[in-house]
């Protein structure tokens, strides 16, 4: 096969690229590995019809996100119950231990003020009188990494360059929706994915179990852990680049959706201080939980997970039913019946749940973007991490700044 442009990579910012490239009348096509668009968006449809639940990305944030233009939107449901748990313990949310104000408002005054370069978020609450165990776990769910590694300034520093303003929402019948939508009218291989992409000035060559796909020039959306693992070989990839990729490896994340026996009596948001569980959720009246864990978390809903399969004499899923019953008490009376797991940390396409950015790793996210002799370009949320908020609105200013470099490279 051959095009003029290749794009390497289905999730929103490799289709953003290429529905803009098309536009300007480019022959573009988008290879993707797995067999459904989307990347990091992934929906759950229970089979019985129920509400659609994200084992990928969760939210719309802010309103004015690209997104709403794209596809339907809701404001995000507003849980009755927000509880933390802290000690094994559920507590109401306002009276997590020790936090001189909820974590969501340390963040804004962090953003507010700003921090210095080298400073840990950490450190930041250490300053202000912490360190504050539930607020430490907070910035670490949000951001898929250590407190001890996450940069103070990275967060405030992205916080100001999004533009998606405020607010939170859901895309109403699955976030799946918007890949979907971009995908549409587009050449777009599934089931395809690049395995070693060779490169001389003006030409590419993606060698897929398909074939050899050739260009004169590609856009590489793969997540940087993808090419530092070597799922994606790049030949002759510059060495600052290769440095780069290591720098920016993303954060580990692991979703659950466990159906449970019995319906939930309650609709409930659940943070788990204690590190274990992430975000548990459940909606009233149906029997699902989900699980969002990130960094030491996801390793904990992993290992709760693992070998698990639906009710059998050697596998209970106890340790799921353990982690579920301390967040959502009901679920003691219940029994796990299905899971549905989404393991980005072990995924070999994804290997990890987003970039954040990291004390030491400031320069990466720059050289990582940078064009390669007019003829490798990079996209993806972790081209703009440190700048921009590496989620969903990330990613997509990420496929436009792409596409606009390829476009004056091409004249
Ligand atoms: C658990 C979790 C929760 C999140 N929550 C939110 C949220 O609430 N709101 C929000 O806005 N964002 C959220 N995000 C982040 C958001 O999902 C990502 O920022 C965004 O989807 C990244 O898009 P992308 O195009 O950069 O990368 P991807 O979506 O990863 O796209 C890259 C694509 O490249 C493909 N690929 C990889 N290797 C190859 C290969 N060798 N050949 C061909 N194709 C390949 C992959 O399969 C993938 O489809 C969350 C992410 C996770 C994991």
């Amino acid at each position: 096969m051959r095009t003029e442009v290749l794009v390497i990579g289905a999730g929103v910012s490799g289709l953003t690229c290429a529905t803009r490239l098309a536009e300007a009348g480019v022959r573009t096509a988008v290879v993707e590995a797995r067999s459904r668009v989307g990347g990091r968006i992934r929906t759950f449809r229970p089979t019985d019809g129920g509400p659609s639940l994200e084992l990928g990305a969760q939210v719309v944030h802010g309103d004015l996100n690209p997104v709403h233009g794209i596809v339907d939107t809701e404001t995000a449901p507003r849980p009755t119950a927000a509880r933390v748990v802290s000690g094994r313990v559920g507590r109401p949310m306002g009276a997590p231990a020790r936090t001189p104000q909820p974590p969501w408002a340390l963040e804004a005054r962090l953003n507010a003020e700003g921090a210095g370069i080298g400073e840990s978020v950490n450190d930041w609450l250490v300053d202000r009188g912490g360190p504050y165990p539930v607020a430490s776990e907070w910035f670490r769910q949000i951001w898929a990494t250590d407190p001890e590694r996450l940069s103070a300034r990275g967060v405030a520093e992205a916080h100001r360059g999004d533009t998606a303003g405020r607010g939170e929402f859901v895309v109403s019948g699955g976030f799946d929706l918007l890949p979907r939508r971009l995908a549409a009218g587009l050449d777009v291989r599934t089931d395809c994915p690049v395995q070693v992409l060779g490169w001389s000035p003006g030409r590419v060559s993606a060698q897929t179990p398909a074939g050899v796909v050739e260009a004169e020039r590609v856009v590489v959306t793969v997540p940087p852990s993808v090419v530092t693992h070597g799922t994606l070989t790049v030949k002759d990839l510059p060495e600052p680049k290769v440095e780069a990729a290591r720098a920016l490896a993303g954060g580990d994340g692991c979703c659950v959706v466990a159906t449970l026996s019995v319906p939930a009596p309650e609709t409930a948001s659940v943070f788990d201080a204690d590190g274990i569980g992430g975000f548990v959720s459940c909606r009233e009246g149906r029997p699902e939980a989900l699980i969002v864990a990130r960094d030491a978390a996801a390793a904990h809903v992993r290992a709760a997970t693992a070998g698990y399969g639906p009710a059998t004499a050697s596998s209970t899923g106890s340790d799921l039913a353990t982690l579920l019953a301390v967040a959502l008490p009901w679920a003691a009376r219940a029994e796990v019946v299905d899971i549905e797991v989404a393991d980005w940390g072990a995924d070999p396409w994804s290997r990890g749940a987003f970039t954040a950015p990291t004390v030491g790793a400031e320069w990466a996210p720059v050289i990582w973007a940078e064009p390669v002799a007019d003829t490798l370009f990079f996209a993806g949320e972790a081209t703009v991490s440190g700048t921009r908020l590496p989620w969903v609105q990330g990613a997509i200013a990420s496929g436009v700044i792409a596409a606009d470099r390829l476009l004056e490279a091409m004249g």
